[in-house]
């Protein structure tokens, strides 16, 4: 997009604080001369209490496909129960994959113990724990499914550096939990190795995101672009832009290939709702991101500085006002109206914004991999069994399809069986690994299937498998703890 010309967007107002930061930034883009054509949905709590479990009016998706933008303010989903999130279904639904979280401090105006702070999250928007696949297995155990892929991963780590190369940012860092979780976050480190070594004009580092972690909230100076998967990436966001002031300022943009969505990071605070104190700039923010991605790139800059003049001004909401610092504490209606007035400033002390006409948007190509052979090595069944993992043992070797040998058994991730220490605490969820008999012998799906008919018969009924397979050789399976 390259002219400054009417521009239709698709606009939901959300639960909680929602529709009073709705209504507030619109007011601001509507003064600073944003020419939207606005499209309303409804989307959250309202729309699940007329009996759509998807929380998203069948009206709203044809929007989104005409409009490819959104302006959604935060949504209120239930804990521990209840509907699925919206703001995931959509991320999916359009394929959101990128997560853009920019967290800026702006000292003095609003005081931070890291005043340098200026930081980009990239998290990746879409796979990880996210996809609320989960079972209850036994009378114990509960079960989230963690899925990181090739494409998922090397999709926002080369997007990451492209974000790096064009906002001539010097570094991107990643975290993850691979001395752990060796195969999938070890797969998304594999990953930002590769894909870092295409741009060796930019540095990057790699930190277990324990020690990460802490860096981030003592030293978050020292990071420029971060990019994380998706849990760590949801976390870390709202760690980062609290130590900026509040969760209330950062903004944040949902980039796909087709459709964009912008919001603010924080949710819906529905102990706030209704009382006209919330922060408005976290959506601000988030619509300032939008105005850029739609080409508007000098009413996107008009709107940072008036805010950033708001900020300098001294005129807060309250979760950023401090005594001796701020002049005046204002409720959201306020706070737009001190926005509009200072529409054409530019700012004094904070750095001003300056955003290009128009970009073109970011678009990342994948590497082509080729197919790795592909070996069936074995068999992990889980079962549910409540006694003695060696009585156990033995009830399954002599039940063994005379292919497969029982090679050990785990609970929790222990190893048990053979050998197990009595202290190990167990509960009644068992896995149990097969493989050939003889080292190296071919083994069948057949092999496995009677593998299951023989214990099923002996009273042991499996909940789940997961098959053991080699790739070039290379097991994609871990071993256990203690084998
Ligand atoms: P929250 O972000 O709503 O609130 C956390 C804290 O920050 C609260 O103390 C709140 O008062 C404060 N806060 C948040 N936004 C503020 C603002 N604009 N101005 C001033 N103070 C602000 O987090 P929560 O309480 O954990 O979640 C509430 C609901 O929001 C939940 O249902 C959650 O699932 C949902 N949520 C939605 C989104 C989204 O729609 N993208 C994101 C996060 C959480």
């Amino acid at each position: 997009m390259t002219t400054e010309s009417r521009r239709r967007i698709t606009v939901a107002q959300g639960d909680g604080i929602g529709p009073e930061i709705m209504e507030a930034t619109l007011r601001i883009l509507a003064e600073a001369g944003a020419d939207l054509e606005i499209e309303r949905i409804k989307v959250g709590a309202q729309v699940f209490d007329q009996g759509i479990t998807s929380g998203i009016e069948p009206k709203a998706w044809d929007s989104l496909r005409r409009t490819k933008v959104l302006l959604k303010a935060p949504i209120t989903t239930p804990q521990g129960g209840g509907f699925k999130s919206v703001n995931v279904t959509i991320r999916k639904t359009f394929g959101l994959y990128a997560n853009i979280r920019p967290c800026i401090s702006y000292s003095p105006f609003i005081p931070t113990q890291h005043p340098g702070m200026d930081l980009v999250i990239v998290r990746e928007n879409e796979e990880d724990l996210y996809g609320g696949i989960e079972h209850r297995q036994t009378q114990d155990v509960f079960q989230t499914l963690k899925l990181i892929t090739r494409p998922g991963s090397e999709r926002i780590i080369r997007y990451a550096f492209e974000y790096a190369r064009r906002y001539h940012r010097h570094k991107v860092t990643s975290f993850t939990k691979d001395n752990i979780m060796k195969l999938s976050d070890g797969t998304f480190h594999k990953i930002f190795d590769e894909v870092a070594a295409e741009y060796p004009e930019i540095e990057a580092e790699h930190w277990i995101i324990d020690i990460g972690t802490a860096k981030l909230a003592t030293a978050p100076e020292q990071f420029d672009v971060l990019v994380l998967p998706n849990l760590y990436g949801d976390i870390l966001s709202d760690v980062a832009a609290e130590i900026t002031g509040s969760v209330g300022l950062a903004g944040s943009a949902n980039i796909g290939d087709e459709i964009a969505m912008f919001e603010a990071i924080h949710g819906s605070a529905p102990p706030l709702a209704g009382h006209n104190i919330a922060n408005p700039s976290g959506l601000l923010m988030g619509a300032v991101l939008m105005l850029v991605h739609l080409g508007l790139g000098s009413v996107a800059t008009r709107v940072h500085n008036a805010w950033l003049c708001t900020i300098e001004d001294g005129i807060h909401t309250p979760d950023i006002y401090t005594d001796g610092v701020s002049t005046k504490k204002v409720g959201t209606d306020a706070f737009a109206d001190a926005v509009i007035e200072r529409l054409g400033r530019t700012p004094e002390r904070l750095l001003a914004a300056h955003y290009p006409a128009s970009e073109e948007p970011i678009i990342v190509k994948l590497k082509e991999r080729p197919i790795e052979i592909k070996t069936l090595e074995g068999i992990d069944i889980f079962l549910e069994y409540r006694g003695d993992v060696n009585q156990l043992g033995q009830q399954i070797e002599a039940h063994l399809n005379p292919n497969l040998t029982l090679v050990m058994i785990s609970n929790r991730g222990q190893k048990v069986y053979p050998n197990g220490a009595a202290e190990t605490f167990c509960v009644d969820h068992w896995r149990c690994r097969f493989q050939a008999r003889v080292p190296g012998a071919t083994i069948t799906t057949a092999d496995l299937i009677d593998q299951l008919n023989r214990l099923d018969a002996a009273g042991l009924p499996f909940i789940k498998t997961e098959g053991l397979y080699a790739f070039d050789g290379v097991p994609g399976y871990s071993l256990s703890q203690g084998q």
